[in-house]
């Protein structure tokens, strides 16, 4: 769950990015956020991820509060989170496996969950075959789809995507729209940043539509009357 409550955000050179922004994101659900270039969203993003703290409001994610919590806690509050990107950010010099099984590596999980989680992130996304192929050996598609084994294969409670559709044409947006719902309906809380309509559309979920640091709307089935 991700609760933001009259959360503003000034940068040191005075550029005030969000301007009490006020939202719930309850665990189990879907939802989109949509807007314009500089209206604010990856600051949204890197709030939650705690990379950087709001001047003011309060911000909780998965059971931590963010205004409070001491930066050795950092990681683990980040444990809850699986992060997905444009720009996949998979390990070229690695086989798909082994991209997969780093996430769980890094955090000390024993072997034999590893042995186990690995393969079953990799059925989810429908790449079983590729487990020893190398990234450039994958369409964009396919590597966005080993990103999100990545994010997957450690439990998160939510899954947060970057844009992750922005190097993909339509059909394999379509596609990986849908493995993130399919994620979801298996009780993954999914939050997806995009800039394609058509796409969060089509999708009948939650868009929250955010403008100059407001949030401008709030609702299910599609971009209201927003437009970029
Ligand atoms: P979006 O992701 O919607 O494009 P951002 O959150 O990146 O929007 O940016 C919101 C505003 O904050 C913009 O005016 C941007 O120039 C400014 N901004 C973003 N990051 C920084 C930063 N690190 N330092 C100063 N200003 C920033």
């Amino acid at each position: 769950m991700v609760r933001f409550l009259d959360v503003s955000k000034e940068y040191k050179s005075g550029t005030r990015a969000l301007n009490g922004v006020s939202f719930t994101i309850s665990d189990g659900e879907m939802a989109f956020l949509v807007g314009p270039s500089g209206s604010g969203k990856s600051t949204i993003i890197r709030l939650i991820n705690g990379e950087t703290k709001p001047t003011s409001g309060k911000i909780m994610v998965n059971g931590y509060n963010l205004t409070s919590l001491r930066r050795s806690d950092i990681p683990y509050m980040r444990r809850t989170l699986g992060v997905i990107f444009q720009d996949f950010r998979l390990l070229e010099k690695k086989t798909v496996y082994d991209n997969v099984a780093f996430a769980m590596r890094v955090i000390g999980a024993p072997r034999r969950h590893i042995a186990e989680r690995v393969p079953y992130a990799l059925e989810l996304v429908g790449l079983t075959d590729c487990a020893s192929r190398m990234p450039d050996e994958l369409s964009g598609g396919e590597q966005q789809r080993v990103a999100i084994a990545r994010a997957l294969v450690n439990s998160p409670r939510m899954i947060i995507a970057d844009e992750p559709t922005g190097n993909l044409d339509p059909a394999r947006s379509v596609d990986i729209m849908r493995l993130l719902e399919k994620i979801n309906s298996l009780g993954t809380t999914v939050m997806v940043v995009t800039h394609e309509k058509a796409l969060v559309d089509s999708m009948s979920k939650r868009v929250i539509a955010i403008d100059s640091g407001c949030i401008v709307s709030d609702g299910t089935g599609g971009y209201f009357g927003y437009e970029e």
